[in-house]
């Protein structure tokens, strides 16, 4: 077992190859490995894609923008939204943790998922209890403590009771 100093560096040296300035005018639109090189060898997103990992972040669509916010996937064509906003200023660990839980969105919009299925609560989802689950797992593997996980879990659009509903359903080791 790699200790989490290993990865946090690993972490900020992805980062680190982010464009120079990503709050400069207009949108940016790259590859997802042009933005976070190396991403493909991280064994969580091996989970995800398989053998197909390298080739899918190859060609996935990566669109920096003036949204506020987080990040997305759109739901006409699969590509990533990352707001810049949320890239220059955001926690370094929550933002690769968020690309995590977003690939499992990419992959699922390639298997022809509902992505924002009406029909459920968000912490009922199924596509985002399953995002929810490698991110998390992901997270357990950085040394991520129990509370750290439960802030991590912590948004503004979750109230109490389905944030407790959340941690119950996602929390388990094997996604
Ligand atoms: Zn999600």
């Amino acid at each position: 077992m790699i200790g989490i100093d290993y990865y946090l560096f690993r972490i900020m040296r992805i980062f680190n190859r982010l464009p120079a300035n990503p709050l400069c005018l207009g949108n940016q639109t790259k590859t997802f490995l042009e933005y976070f090189k190396n991403f493909d060898k991280i064994p969580t997103v091996q989970a995800i894609f398989g053998n197909k990992t390298t080739e899918v972040l190859n060609k996935l669509k990566v669109e920096l923008s003036w949204i506020n916010g987080y990040m997305y996937v759109d739901g006409n064509d699969g590509h990533l939204v990352i707001s810049k906003k949320y890239l220059k200023s955001g926690n370094r660990t929550e933002i690769y943790l968020d690309l995590i839980h977003e690939l499992c969105h990419v992959k699922q919009f390639m298997e022809g998922k509902e992505l924002f299925d009406p029909r459920y609560a968000y912490v009922d989802r199924p596509t985002e209890i399953e995002a929810y689950r490698y991110c998390i797992k992901e997270a357990r593997r950085l040394g991520f403590s129990q509370e750290r996980i439960r802030c991590y879990l912590r948004t503004e659009w979750i109230n109490d009771s389905d944030f407790e509903r959340l941690v119950k359903t996602v929390n388990t080791s094997d996604p």
